[in-house]
């Protein structure tokens, strides 16, 4: 999987000046974040940090990834519609985790109202990392999916270009010509967008539900002014606003500051520190409304990594997808081996495997947001800790892939330009609209390829370890 840019790697000079250069571009061209010292205001903003070069990602498996979307976005939507295997799968884990209980209590509390949504909006983003096998191929391993707040499809419509002129300043012009324009940034905002029209309310506004600390608001824009270009009005608002002015009226439609919202675009509230029990009430709130939630409780729990593990026993993904053994198939092809801690037999013995070999696995709670997973000797620890306590069930175990490294410089703000031995992993953004049982759009919406150094074996690109990096076909 070598990039063609071995050659410049080890250059100081020419990569002292394409960094400079870089850094500029990436400026120029919008990949910013506000910075920790002032993430509520826009007065001072960095760029986003990003690799100084594209990283090398295999043709085949790439396009592997995109074809497999649609498949995985029928998949979830089937899910977030099936009650039966959403309570079976989770009963273990609302036992023993407390988040993940109040959120299905919201779930089995709007199902038994009866929903007043019609209209449903998927934005999901499967992520992957290239296995390397025994015998040197590399494999495409899902990691996960996340079915909520899946960010950065804005700041990466906008890295390639950056990542093209460094290339040239490098002396790669052919290379850079090759590099894929990528704009999940409109592919998101055209779902939205169909769900707005498919409400069917001219006036009524699209409400991103945003964190209180805003340092992504940029990525976040992206989207935002993407549907202002198509004349959509959009308003930012946190869950203490809902839970303060936010009201139903008799049938069900949301209103904000009295006006009518279509679309909840949640970027928040995949956190359990998110939550006392006022944003809780707005939570409900908004899932009992007729507004079109992007994710609906349902979808969100649908992302939980207990129900990712279902999804790899033999026959699950029949039944949630009768009919349709080729979407099965391509994406049981991705499935890494994954294994349930339920009290048990089968957890006795995956837990007694995992201590004694723990560099083999990685250890994931109900979490999301980076840095939750456990590795190597943590892992084995707490393990051993928890193996024969009800608390064993609220986490499930995983193959750790193994991507071959590779070397790059990642960029970031008042850091010293130093090269890394660097691993990569690759998103794509999925995109559904469901009005009532038809489907209406169903998409790949684009991709986002985020690398770290090889030393942190969790954590993304808002935990300050991954960076935004643009995919190099070979
Ligand atoms: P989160 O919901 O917190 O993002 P993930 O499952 O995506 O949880 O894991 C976070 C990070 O941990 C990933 O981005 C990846 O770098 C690493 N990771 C997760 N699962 C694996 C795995 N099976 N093998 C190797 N690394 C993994
Ligand atoms: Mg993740």
């Amino acid at each position: 999987m070598a990039a063609p840019w071995q050659d410049v790697v080890r250059d100081a000079a020419a990569v002292r000046d394409a960094a400079a250069v870089a850094v500029d571009a990436a400026l120029l061209a919008g990949v910013l974040m506000r910075t920790g010292e002032q993430p509520l205001s826009s007065d001072v903003v960095n760029y986003a940090p990003f690799t100084l070069l594209p990283s090398a990602v295999p043709r085949a498996l790439f396009e592997q990834a995109y074809a497999v979307q649609q498949d995985f976005n029928l998949l979830v939507d089937a899910i977030s519609q099936n009650k039966e295997f959403l309570e079976q799968t989770l009963a273990s884990t609302i036992k023993v985790d407390d988040f993940t209980a109040r959120l299905f209590r919201i779930y089995m509390q709007v199902l038994e109202e009866g929903l007043a949504q019609t209209v449903f909006l998927g934005i999901n983003r499967s992520d992957y990392m290239f296995d390397c096998g025994l015998d040197g191929t590399a494999a495409l391993k899902q990691i996960e999916i996340n079915t909520i707040a899946a960010s950065f499809g804005g700041l990466t419509s906008r890295t390639a270009d950056v990542h093209g002129l460094v290339l040239k300043v490098l002396g790669k012009t052919k290379e850079a010509s090759r590099l894929l324009p990528n704009n999940p940034a409109k592919g998101l905002a055209l779902g939205v967008a169909k769900a707005w029209e498919l409400y069917g309310s001219q006036s009524a506004v699209v409400m991103f539900l945003v964190e209180e600390v805003q340092r992504n608001i940029f990525d976040q824009r992206c989207v935002e002014n993407e549907l202002w270009n198509r004349n959509i009005r959009v308003i930012r608002r946190r869950f203490r606003d809902v839970f303060e002015k936010g009201s139903l009226d008799g049938s069900r439609r949301l209103y904000m500051d009295n006006q009518e919202v279509a679309v909840v675009y949640y970027r928040e509230g995949y956190v359990p520190q998110t939550y006392n029990q006022q944003n809780w009430e707005a939570r409900l709130l908004l899932e009992r409304s007729r507004a079109v939630k992007c994710p609906d409780i349902a979808t969100q729990l649908a992302g939980t990594k207990k129900v990712q593990q279902e999804l790899s026993r033999p026959g699950t993904l029949e039944k949630l997808l009768p009919g349709r053994p080729e979407a099965v198939a391509r994406m049981r092809a991705t499935f890494a081996g994954l294994y349930s801690l339920d009290e048990g037999e089968e957890g006795d013995k995956i837990a007694a495997t995992a201590i004694a070999d723990p560099a083999r696995f990685v250890l994931k709670p109900q979490r999301e947001g980076g840095g939750n997973n456990l590795y190597d000797e943590e892992l084995r620890q707490v393990l051993q800790k928890i193996k024969d306590s009800p608390e064993r069930t609220s986490y499930i175990l995983m193959d750790k892939i193994k991507p071959q490294p590779a070397l790059n410089y990642l960029l970031r703000a008042h850091s010293p330009l130093q090269v890394s031995e660097c691993i990569s992993e690759l998103g794509i953004f999925g995109v559904y609209v469901r009005q009532g049982q038809e489907m209406v759009l169903n998409e790949a919406a684009g991709h986002l390829l985020r690398t770290k150094a090889i030393q942190h074996a969790d954590g993304g690109v808002a935990a300050g370890v991954a960076v935004l990096d643009t995919p190099y076909l070979v």
